[in-house]
């Protein structure tokens, strides 16, 4: 096995081995672009290493001197050569770069007789020794694990002692003294010498790259952007260039375009006589890169020439590392540079514009996640900002207002013209208003699919859910974390793209479905073989979702209907009645609202499917929950206090989520479902009269078995019988069912010999297969995640080996009970990527999403067709 591969023998497809930084220095050489020489240690070295606790595989020492001997050929210097000193840096590189894992050595190899080489060389004493002060400032943190302070506070005394401010104001002879301390410090926090062999010090700092890969904060990088443990890092020994050798040196950073906006332009920044790591510690403001025509043209010209061949051998946007040393350019780095999602976009579509990549390419590079980024409001990334606590990153965007603890007192503040945030433990269907008139909500419990996520991202508003840290007072009306006591009225600022909830207001910047966006997206409407629909309650959300291209309707839940003040008082009525001919005398006032609501649906989505769910939550959640509230409704619906409590005791559930919900409810109380299925059909068929042709999809909640389903559909079809011949339309409609409790999916074949279509609601399906209760899966997920029990959370990520495996089952079978069954997910992996691509695979015929996450469901069904053609 090869274990050091020269910059002259690999290749930049050799990533994983050499790591990305290795293998692009590598084919930059091949290129024939200015690299300094130098050798990579793979990444299998590091990982024999780790697994052999800590000790170099055989051969590495001998290849290690075979190459550094080429190398000293080649730079006509020697390592550890008092006259001639050859000086390296240590650079750490996996496959997946991981900033701020590793910090590199640079100018190793000094020591108190190689400085003395340089400065003959050089002809410059203060270079040298800031060079070597460099070198063992450095290699004290990252390698024998000093305290970086410990350093700095000496170099603090010298200037305080000299009264400058500067690090450059340092002369030679401060320098020669700050490196005698340095050592000092060295000896104090190690008790040994600083070690002065060039080979050892090589050795340590290769050890210390491969150590560091299993370092926590390596561990968690890794975590959190889901990077295999077992990749390991490569170690690149480079023979130095130095930028800090007066003002025909300097150094800088660039990208092929601009990062953050697309644009078509060279993009950077460069300082004149300063080191690699001056530009990013911020020492001096560095100059923007345009100015380097003026001061170095030759150099600048030489670059661009470089840039450009770059970016069209790796038709990518790059971000670079450059270096000048005494006039003479040199490139450090080069990679696909990260970009802005807007960017992301931009240069994928001027790419194809430029005839670099094609298109199916431009769409394979976008990250579907990612452009959750341009569908809303965004924290400007520039700002400043005081993060107080974190949750769950349930609805992209960024809100600020101040805290109000109340729906209700999110209207009043509202109706005065303020912008408020919702601060609730958790928020449930009678909190829409307030939540709809919120900037942004919060909550201290609940999960990624908590009442409070899916409502706020149907609304495509900002929402942080499961903030654990956050503890609400209602009574004391603020909340509290950590030291932090923030008071009704207080403002603050949510960023739902990230989980952090900040003191005080911050910038925020527009959100915008710009010209290159609509662009991709008609090209994804190409390649992709899976509808998208959208899941919408309301006229307002049905036209958000047709306006971000959904196709259709796949869940109107109809529960939300009933929550404004004047048809709550009715539902109220309904539930409080004592018999059927009372229950339906309620019903038929709510029939026209319904009907209504059905209607101004219908024609928003014209012609478009449109699936409505019958009533699905269990009837409490329609009656006040707090006592406060049960006296003020027995006046007002002229009971008795004692009936409204017998009402809400008797409606009482130790498990409402198991319990009387959904179809159950309509078997027990069929005229809610008979009063909703004449609703649609009445509106179905007063909109097909007016010439828009529409097939309502009529969906029954929560079925288990074919009987359930049977007695319901069957109360429909006859209701829709008369409905059709009462109004002499034509109206075509399917019945069909959700498919969300396991069992359904082992008895799909034979449901599926009554029922039209299927929809997985992959929400309620998750929670009954692995038997989480969604709403407080908050407070284990988060340690399954960390302990590695969970890859994902199942809420978030449909988990395709067990709740994929039923719906595997469901689809076959279902397709065995009718052959040309239409079916869909409306769960909110609908517009998840991952879990889209799997719905492709199973071949459903459409995913539904809420309105904001269309554009994003669009895209990801085209890349799950280009990359299974792979
Ligand atoms: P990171 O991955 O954190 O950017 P790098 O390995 O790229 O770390 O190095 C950090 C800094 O040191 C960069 O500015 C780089 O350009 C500079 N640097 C690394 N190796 C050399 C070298 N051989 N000569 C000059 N500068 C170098
Ligand atoms: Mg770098
Ligand atoms: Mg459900």
């Amino acid at each position: 096995m090869k274990l050091i591969y020269d910059f002259s023998d690999g290749n930049a497809t050799m990533r994983a081995l050499l790591g990305g930084k290795g293998a692009n220095l590598a084919e930059m050489t091949k290129l024939g672009i200015p690299v300094p020489p130098g050798f990579t240690i793979t990444t299998e070295v590091c990982n024999q290493y780790l697994a052999n606790g800590r000790k170099f595989p055989k051969d590495l020492d001998k290849e290690i001197a075979q190459h550094l001997s080429a190398l000293e050929k080649k730079m006509k210097k020697g390592f550890g050569d008092i006259k001639n000193p050859l000086l390296v840096s240590v650079r750490s590189g996996a496959k997946f770069s991981m900033p701020g894992m590793m910090e590199t050595v640079l100018n190793l190899g000094l020591n108190d007789e190689t400085v003395v080489g340089l400065i003959e060389n050089t002809k410059n004493e203060r270079f040298a020794y800031d060079a070597y002060r460099r070198f063992i400032q450095m290699f004290g943190s990252v390698v024998l694990g000093i305290e970086h302070d410990a350093f700095e506070h000496e170099l603090e005394k010298i200037k305080i002692a000299r009264n400058i401010k500067l690090d450059t104001e340092m002369t030679a002879e401060d320098l020669k003294q700050l490196i005698e301390l340095y050592k000092k410090v060295v000896r104090k926090e190690t008790s040994a010498e600083f070690p002065s062999d060039p080979q050892e010090q090589l050795k340590l700092s290769i050890q210390a790259v491969f150590d560091s890969w299993n370092i926590p904060r390596a561990i968690t990088y890794r975590q959190i952007h889901k990077i295999p443990h077992d990749l390991g890092t490569a170690v690149n020994i480079q023979s130095m260039v130095f930028g800090n050798m007066g003002d025909d040196s300097g150094t800088g950073v660039a990208f092929t375009r601009d990062p953050s906006t697309g644009e078509k332009k060279f993009f950077g920044e460069f300082l004149i006589n300063a080191q690699g790591e001056d530009v990013v510690a911020g020492i001096r403001t560095p100059q923007p890169i345009s100015k380097m025509q003026k001061v170095m043209p030759k150099i600048y010209k030489q670059l661009v020439l470089v840039y450009q061949k770059l970016e069209k051998h790796y038709c990518d946007m790059q971000d670079l590392e450059f270096t000048i040393e005494k006039g003479k350019l040199f490139l450090l780095q080069t990679r696909n540079g990260k970009r802005t999602a807007a960017a992301a976009v931009k240069i994928a579509v001027d790419l194809v514009k430029e005839k670099r990549i094609n298109k199916k390419e431009a769409l394979l590079r976008l990250e579907a996640h990612q452009l959750n980024q341009l569908l809303h409001r965004c924290i400007d990334p520039k700002a400043q900002k005081e993060v107080i606590a974190r949750g769950l990153p349930a609805s992209p965007g960024a809100a600020c207002g101040m805290v109000v603890f109340s729906a209700d007192e999110a209207e009043d503040f509202h109706e005065k013209g303020k912008k408020v945030i919702l601060v609730r433990k958790e928020t449930s269907p009678e909190d829409i208003h307030g939540m709809h008139v919120a900037q942004g909500i919060l909550t201290s419990c609940g999960g990624m699919t908590s009442h409070a996520a899916v409502v706020a991202r149907g609304m495509g508003k900002c929402c942080i859910s499961g903030a654990n840290d956050v503890w609400v007072d209602y009574e004391k009306q603020k909340f509290i974390v950590g030291k932090v006591e923030v008071k009704k009225g207080d403002i603050i600022t949510l960023d739902g793209s990230t989980g952090e909830v900040i003191l005080g207001e911050v910038k925020t910047t527009e959100p915008k479905l710009t010209k290159e966006f609509e662009i991709i997206l008609q090209w994804a409407d190409e390649y992709r073989i899976l509808k998208i629909r959208a899941n919408a309650d309301t006229p307002h959300d049905a036209q958000t979702a047709r306006d971000f291209g959904a196709e259709g309707i796949g869940l109107c839940r109809t529960e939300h209907m009933f929550f404004d003040p004047v048809r709550i008082r009715v539902m109220r009525e309904m539930i409080l009645s004592e018999t059927q001919e009372e229950r339906k005398k309620a019903l038929l006032k709510l029939l026209p609202m319904q009907r209504q609501d059905f209607i101004e649906m219908f024609e928003v989505m014209r012609g478009l499917p449109v699936t409505i769910r019958l009533l699905d939550p269990p009837l409490h959640e329609f009656l006040p929950h707090k006592k406060t509230e049960w006296d003020e409704l027995a006046k007002e619906m002229k009971v008795s206090p004692k009936k409204i409590q017998d009402k809400i005791a008797s409606l009482h559930e130790l498990n409402p989520m198991l319990g009387h919900r959904g179809c159950r409810l309509m078997i027990t109380f069929p005229e809610i479902a008979e009063m909703q299925a004449r609703a649609i059909f009445e509106a179905a068929c007063s909109v097909q009269k007016s010439g828009i042709n529409i097939i309502p999809e009529i969906m029954i909640p929560l079925v288990g078995t074919m009987k359930e389903f049977e007695v319901l559909a069957k109360l429909i079809r006859r209701v829709g019988r008369e409905v059709i011949l009462e109004s002499g339309v034509d109206l075509k409609y399917a019945v069909g069912t959700m498919i969300e409790v396991p069992r359904a999916c082992m008895r799909a074949k034979k449901i599926a010999t009554n029922a039209e279509f299927f929809s997985f609601g992959t929400n309620d399906l998750t929670q009954m297969t692995f038997g989480y209760s969604r709403d407080d899966a908050s407070k284990f997920i988060p340690k399954y995640l960390d302990i590695g029990i969970l890859d994902n959370d199942p809420f978030e990520v449909l988990d395709q080996r067990g709740v994929g495996e039923l719906m595997r089952i469901g689809v076959r079978l279902g397709r065995q009970g009718r052959k040309d069954i239409k079916m869909g997910i409306c769960g909110e992996h609908g517009g998840e990527p991952s879990s889209i691509e799997f719905c492709h695979e199973l071949g459903l015929n459409y995913v539904s999403c809420s309105p904001f996450r269309v554009p994003i469901a669009r895209l990801a069904a085209a890349q799950a067709v280009l990359r299974r053609r792979g």
